[in-house]
């Protein structure tokens, strides 16, 4: 299977595509892997380390952020990452990012919230109070 027909394959099939290649592995195949899929290099492939594109998209950050996986320099593992899984870093982490604004912008409003009902509850206990209401 070539690798063009491997990226173009469902996820089971790449699955069994990756066990196969698995049998076959070299060291030189095996750092040419996906970090995250394991999937072989294809044209757009992308190393983590000592690349001006890593650097500017801030990969090996969004990566810390968003997956319990710690990769460095000096592992024994493949240090590049397919565009595919690119993709999913920078939608994930754009993803957590919204969550966290979220979350920030709710408790503001709840606290804000809290603050005029409290305002009002002392209010209705101030003297004069019952005078202000409608009859
Ligand atoms: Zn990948």
């Amino acid at each position: 299977m070539s690798e063009r027909m491997l990226m173009l394959s469902s996820d089971s099939e790449q699955q069994r595509q990756v066990a196969s290649s698995t049998e076959e592995l070299n060291f030189t195949a095996f750092i040419d892997l996906c970090r995250f899929c394991a999937i072989k290099s294809g044209s757009r492939f992308c190393s983590l380390f000592d690349n001006r594109e890593a650097e500017q998209r801030q990969l090996l950050f969004k990566i810390r952020t968003v997956l319990p996986i710690v990769i460095t320099k000096e592992d024994f593992l493949p240090k590049k990452i397919c565009e595919r899984c690119i993709h999913q870093v920078e939608q994930f982490f754009a993803w957590r990012t919204n969550c966290v604004q979220t979350e920030i912008i709710l408790r503001n409003y709840a606290e804000s919230m809290r603050v005029v009902s409290a305002t009002i509850n002392f209010q209705a206990l101030l003297p004069g109070y019952i005078s202000f209401q409608p009859l």
